[in-house]
């Protein structure tokens, strides 16, 4: 028998390569002064990871700490209502604090430990990551301090208030749109002089190699997990995976551990916002081009000038002009389909799936959902969908009805 923590070391063997490249994307686009501590991040990552003590303890408190695995469950009212292909829920949401961002944020602090560091910051859009990073701060005795767009702050109230009650300060960001982009640039900015004593815990596989790799492994525990449940509740591999990308932790998590499994259809799903007028949305694989930003070479929704472009999507966690390079790899390569969901369609999924199945979803997995349910629509009864469902809805609740009441007034 193999282990769970064997399996997830021997799913991450081969991408990217040694200058952290997913092909052509990736890499490390950076100032000097960050150079040297990204090399000695990557040689205790990999230091890490080949140290049975080390992946012991990290599955150890995923499993006692955050409640793994984590469920993978039959939706049957979901199942019936598409009228298709059986839906299955990876219930990311049941884990301590609500959400996939924990898995990471556990791992990256680990680390942090390891390389002697006393100190972590983190950025954060939905509050999710912000409140991860919390809350393995507050389990291994470090100081943190959150980087949060004053807009995002407005509409994710509940995990400030959870942030700071575990002793974490958030540090309210007023340049740019005042979201998740510029959250991640000032925290960024703070690292480059902090460096000696903290440790910049990144929430998705985006940012300078090798950050994408290392929360990507992290993540892993999602799909290799579910890639077990599968054989072991249905007797096969599922015949579609699909979970929503803002910067693409969850799915590159999910995704992973199939990725060599050609007859496994897997989807992303990004925010398609109001329109799909520029600025309107956050459908960054299907409508940005190739160029850098926050450190890494990937698919960038920029403005004619090459500027990055202001994004919306009514969910803070998919709101982000950017993009993991290992998906923007899998694109090209034609091994993922991407493709986007309107704000509505999440909003009335959101509902659907509280009616039908008493679960609240996130609004970044109710993006997912919906296009689950059009995927399975168009299978036959006998196939298997996997959703990748990240989180729950209870953050966004306030945000829910308050969008609800602005449209019954219109
Ligand atoms: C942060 C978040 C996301 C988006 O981030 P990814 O890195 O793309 O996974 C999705 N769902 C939930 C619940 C989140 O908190």
């Amino acid at each position: 028998m193999t282990s769970v923590a064997d399996e997830t070391l021997a799913a991450i063997s081969h991408v990217p390569n040694a200058l952290g490249r997913f092909g052509r994307y990736g890499g490390r686009f950076v100032p000097e002064t960050l150079m040297f501590a990204l090399d000695e991040l990557d040689t205790a990552y990999r230091g890490a990871i080949e140290d049975p003590a080390f992946m012991a303890e990290f599955h150890e408190i995923l499993n006692e700490y955050v409640g793994r695995p984590s469920r993978l469950y039959f939706a049957q009212r979901l199942t019936a209502a598409a009228g298709g292909a059986r839906i299955y829920l990876k219930r990311e949401d049941l884990n301590h604090t609500g959400a996939h961002k924990i898995n990471n944020a556990i791992g990256q602090a680990l680390l942090t430990k390891r390389m002697g560091k006393q100190r972590i910051i983190a950025e954060t859009g939905a509050g999710q990551h912000g409140v991860a990073s919390a809350t393995a701060a507050a389990l291994f005795g470090l100081s943190c301090k959150v980087y949060m767009g004053v807009e995002d702050i407005r509409r994710q109230e509940l995990n400030v208030f959870r942030m700071q009650a575990m002793g974490t300060e958030v540090y309210g960001v007023t340049s740019g749109s005042k979201t998740l982009k510029d959250a991640t640039n000032e925290a960024m900015r703070e690292w480059m002089s902090s460096v000696e004593h903290t440790h910049y815990i990144i929430g998705s596989v985006v940012g300078p190699h090798p950050f994408p790799r290392m929360t990507r492994d992290f993540q892993s525990v999602i799909g290799v997990e579910t890639r077990q449940q599968c054989l072991d509740q249905i007797g096969r591999l599922p015949d579609v995976v699909t979970a929503c990308v803002g910067g693409g932790s969850n799915a590159a998590g999910m995704f992973y551990p199939f990725v060599d499994d050609a007859e496994v259809e897997l989807v992303g799903v990004e925010a398609g916002g109001r329109s799909l007028k520029a600025g309107d949305h956050a459908a960054t694989l299907t409508y940005g081009q190739p160029g850098v930003l926050h450190g890494s070479y990937s698919y960038v929704l920029q403005d004619p000038d090459g500027q990055t472009a202001d994004v919306h999507s009514v969910s803070a966690g998919l709101d982000y002009p950017g993009v993991g390079p290992e998906h923007s790899y899998w694109k090209d390569a034609k091994r993922v389909r991407y493709c986007n969901v309107s704000d509505d369609d999440a909003l009335e999924a959101f509902h659907e799936c509280g009616r039908l199945e008493g679960i609240l979803p996130a609004l970044e997995t109710a993006h997912a959902l919906v296009e689950t349910m059009r995927v399975a629509a168009k299978r036959d009864k006998d196939d298997v969908v996997v959703l990748c469902f990240s989180g729950r809805g209870d953050k966004d609740c306030a945000e829910v009805a308050r969008v609800m009441a602005a449209k019954k007034a219109k």
